[in-house]
């Protein structure tokens, strides 16, 4: 991660025609918070609960995650707190979950798939937590999504077990709200199905970097295939292009909280292609406002649709007129 050295823009930007466009921070523990907060972050775009699990023997109870998430939207009582529920297995292992060895973990049980199933407990108390968080005075800004996704009886049973749990804290009598609800559009099949997904939730998030890893069949973590791993394939762009337009033909807002979206040189291709929201390690969020501010949409949009008809990494760099760069 780079220091900007960028001035903080503590307020809301928006393009020079007058888009608006959301920066927000991804945070990964309760340290991060004051930095996201000092660089000027409109609020939280991921906020990463695996740290609440992992080094430890036993899950945390609901009061702990309660006050985490609390604490989370305290540091942001005007913004939005994206809270995403457990994402572990593949590369996020937890021993006292004793998930089985499997051949090919990033394609095994991971994310969503872990809390439908195998931990529907965890998934639960994890919720109610959630819903608790969402009846405080800052809880407003609460929005909740679900990583992983691939199929849309996923979203509906995720859905379920939102609502499920907001009876069961109604009938016994415990404060509560029902968060913003949304799915994380990190495989190919919730980018293909991202019009189905949106039709269903509020809003859809972009993880690039598992992405760019599906997409590509390039594992993330594996240097030896570290270029197929590749944000600016056209085929990745593609698969944004279709999560993006999934969303403008609905009522869910779209943003990316992958890496992708902390990297100046590529904010006018985003809000090209009509991300609403783009969230990122605090440290770029200065830069990018920045650049926010020098794009014309209008300019972007054919930007965006330049780079969309590239059939190369090579002519989406020519288009972004970029030099060529890890990946
Ligand atoms: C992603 O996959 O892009 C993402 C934001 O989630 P994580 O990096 O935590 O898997
Ligand atoms: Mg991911």
């Amino acid at each position: 991660v780079r220091e900007s050295g960028h001035e903080v823009i503590p307020e809301r930007v928006e393009t020079v025609d007058g888009r608006s466009v959301e920066v927000a921070a991804n945070v990964g523990g309760e340290a991060e918070l004051a930095p996201a907060a000092e660089r000027g972050a409109d609020g939280i775009g991921l906020f990463r609960t695996e740290f609440l699990f992992v080094d430890r023997e036993a899950p945390p109870s609901e009061d702990e995650q309660y006050a985490a998430v609390t604490t989370a939207l305290s540091a942001f009582p005007d913004d939005r707190v994206v809270v995403r529920t457990l994402d572990v297995g593949g590369d996020k292992p937890v021993p006292y979950l004793d998930l089985p060895e499997e051949p090919n973990p990033f394609l095994g049980r991971r994310g969503i798939r872990l809390s439908l199933d195998e931990h529907a407990d965890l998934f639960e108390t994890q919720l109610r937590a959630l819903l608790r968080a969402a009846a405080t005075e800052d809880g407003d800004g609460l929005a909740v999504m679900f990583p992983l996704v691939t199929r849309v009886e996923e979203v509906e049973r995720a859905v379920d077990a939102v609502e499920s749990v907001a009876d069961d804290l109604a009938a016994e009598g415990v404060d509560h709200a029902v968060p913003e609800l949304g799915a994380m559009v990190e495989t190919p099949a919730a980018a293909f199905l991202a019009d189905a997904l949106a039709e269903r939730l509020d809003f859809l998030s972009v993880g690039t970097n598992d992405l760019a890893g599906y997409v590509m069949a390039a594992d993330r973590g594996n240097d030896a295939v570290a270029d197929y791993h590749d944000p600016l394939h056209p085929a990745v762009m593609r698969a944004l292009d279709r999560t993006t337009a999934a969303a403008e033909g609905s009522d869910a807002w779209v943003g990316m909280c992958g890496e992708m979206a902390g990297d100046p040189a590529l904010t006018e291709l985003l809000v090209g292609l009509g991300f609403d929201e783009l969230s990122m390690s605090a440290v770029t969020v200065p830069e990018v406002k920045a650049r926010v501010r020098e794009v014309d949409a209008d300019a972007a949009a054919s930007l965006a649709n330049e780079a969309l008809a590239c059939e190369t990494r090579g002519e989406v760099l020519d288009v972004l007129e970029i030099g060529e760069r890890d990946a």
